[in-house]
């Protein structure tokens, strides 16, 4: 179990709970229910991008495991974390799953040190 994992766990059981919450308090006034039900839809949604963070990062240990047993594994989509926030012009030296990425990415680090 990744980090990820107990986070989305322990998020989504907060949204649980703000969803009781949020319903024990419409008993009283219907608009109170508002805030737990707010606060149930952002913990819920956080606990999807972690859970989501979760399987890219056991996608991503497969990935890693299989390439140094010397198979040839497919890259992932997106290659690295940081391909997807820089639009592809930037790769992960030492996790993104496309080795000519990785390739390029040393030699651009390579030329960058050297001046
Ligand atoms: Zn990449």
């Amino acid at each position: 179990m990744t980090a990820h994992r107990r986070t989305a766990r322990a998020l989504a059981l907060g949204a649980g709970g703000s969803t009781a919450a949020g319903l024990y308090a419409a008993t009283a006034n219907p608009w109170l229910c508002i805030p737990g039900l707010y606060a149930a839809a952002v913990l819920a949604w956080c606990a999807a991008r972690y859970n989501t963070a979760h399987h890219r990062q056991l996608a991503e240990e497969r990935w890693e495991t299989a390439h140094v047993l010397g198979e040839r594994p497919g890259p992932l989509n997106p290659c690295c974390e940081i391909a997807d926030h820089s639009g592809g012009l930037v790769h992960d030296r030492r996790r993104c799953t496309n080795v000519f990425h990785r390739l390029i990415a040393d030699l651009a680090h390579d030329h960058r040190s050297s001046t």
